[in-house]
């Protein structure tokens, strides 16, 4: 089965083929071919990390741009997520930033936050009433459940299977707007802005969920310009704001186990160190832990790779900001019929060598015998990052053996 919709794409013209996004993938998914970086598109799981390294900015996501975002439904909400909130220096409170999105074009704004505060209650309801085995491992962030289909899937049944509150905040959103307009559904758009990649691509193809109600992603770099300009001379009086601290926390890591209320929780966050955790626990080391809650951002998501401040900085003003927060939107309103998966995440297929076992096999135990051919020092030389992944390529015929510059076959040839 195919990952999906993927958020990353590269612009050929700008790569320069210094193998940097390569050599830092988690999922290698890059190869490096005929000088220019080349995407393994059911290996990629939108971490972002290619965007964070390339020099030359040649790795791109794909989201709409405000203009498209805002020209298409008669009616647009604006759904920022938590993480914008941390973006803009001396701002104190949400009200300029959520004034600000009514400035710049969109009709009403409801915060992420909101839906991410029930969903708090969904969680800690969840742990102590529900069926899902412990420990329950978080999925709001779209990479972790990217990670888990490609090289976890024994850990499948693990994975919290209710919606992102990004996609409960569209649902919730327009079913109000609906009712205060008296638009039809087709008529009102959602747009989620958002911190990362993974986001973008979980907004659009949200996993779980067949018809997903946000239809339209914008990023918090096109964003956050955007609103310096506008929000001057707005006060601090929350007007639009609706979600309390426990929603807001959700940008940073450890802040969705604190909402839930669950103190027996692990929270990580890095690209290097949710693999470990989950390497873990597919080991049976972390059974005595009742919630993981990974992000692979660091520190959370206030360090998305679409994100503009500084992560720690926007994490200190975000915990600077909830200190004074009103209380939250009362979350009666809430459509909780509908927050659960509709679909069951499958495992992918992207790591298989053939359908057929005995031809899977086969291939491992060729590969196993190139990889021992090879000089074993994973310079990337070759545009795949590691010898091992340079021998897979010439098993799955996507290399040639003669690519590599320092095997014994070429010093012979020589
Ligand atoms: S980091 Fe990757 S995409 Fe960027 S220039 Fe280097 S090879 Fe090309
Ligand atoms: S987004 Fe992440 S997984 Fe995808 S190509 Fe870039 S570094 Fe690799």
């Amino acid at each position: 089965m195919s990952i999906g919709y993927a958020s990353i794409y590269l612009e050929n013209e700008k790569c320069v083929g210094c193998t940097r996004c390569m050599q830092r993938c988690p999922t290698e998914a890059i190869r490096i071919r005929d000088g220019k970086a080349t995407i393994l598109r059911e290996r990629c799981v939108d971490c972002g990390e290619c965007i964070r390294v390339c020099p030359r900015h040649a790795m791109k996501a794909r989201v709409d741009t405000l203009s498209e975002a805002l020209g298409k439904y008669k009616y647009t909400i604006a759904l920022p997520a938590q993480a914008l909130y941390g973006q803009f220096p001396g701002v104190r409170t949400r009200a300029p930033i959520l004034e600000g999105l009514l400035r710049i074009g969109f009709d009403s704004v409801f915060e992420v936050a909101a839906a991410a505060e029930v969903m708090s209650a969904v969680t800690h309801y969840e742990l102590n009433y529900g069926s899902i085995p412990h420990p329950i491992i978080t999925t709001d962030c779209p990479v972790i459940l990217r990670i888990v289909r490609i090289r976890f899937p024994s850990l499948l049944p693990h994975l919290l299977n209710y919606r992102s509150p990004m996609e409960v905040a569209a649902r919730w959103s327009k079913r109000l707007a609906m009712k205060e307009t008296g638009l039809s559904e087709e008529d009102i758009g959602c747009v989620y802005i958002s911190p990362c990649p993974a986001k973008c691509a979980g907004a659009k193809a949200a996993l779980g969920t067949a018809r997903p109600a946000i239809t339209g992603v914008v990023s918090i770099a096109e964003v956050a310009p955007r609103l310096t300009a506008v929000m001057g001379d707005i006060d601090d009086h929350e007007r639009y704001a609706q979600a309390g601290a426990a929603g807001v926390s959700w940008a940073i890591s450890g802040g969705q186990s604190s909402a839930a209320g669950e103190p027996n929780h692990l929270a990580a966050s890095g690209i290097e160190n949710i693999i470990g955790i989950l390497e873990a626990l597919e080991d049976g080391k972390l059974s005595h832990v009742d919630l993981i809650e990974l992000n692979a951002c660091y520190p959370g998501c206030v360090g998305g790779a679409l994100a503009v401040e500084n992560p720690f900085i926007a994490k200190a003003r975000l915990q600077q900001m909830m200190r004074d927060f009103a209380p939250p939107l009362p979350p009666s309103d809430c459509p909780r019929e509908d927050m659960r998966w509709e679909k069951t995440p499958t495992a992918s297929s992207a790591l298989r060598l053939d359908k057929d076992v005995s031809v899977a096999m086969e291939k491992m135990e060729q590969i196993r015998r190139i990889t021992e051919s090879l000089p074993g020092i994973d310079c990337g030389a070759c545009g795949s990052p590691k010898c091992r992944a340079f021998a897979e390529d010439i098993v799955a015929g996507r290399a040639e053996a003669g690519m590599c510059l320092f095997s014994d076959k070429n010093d012979k040839d020589k």
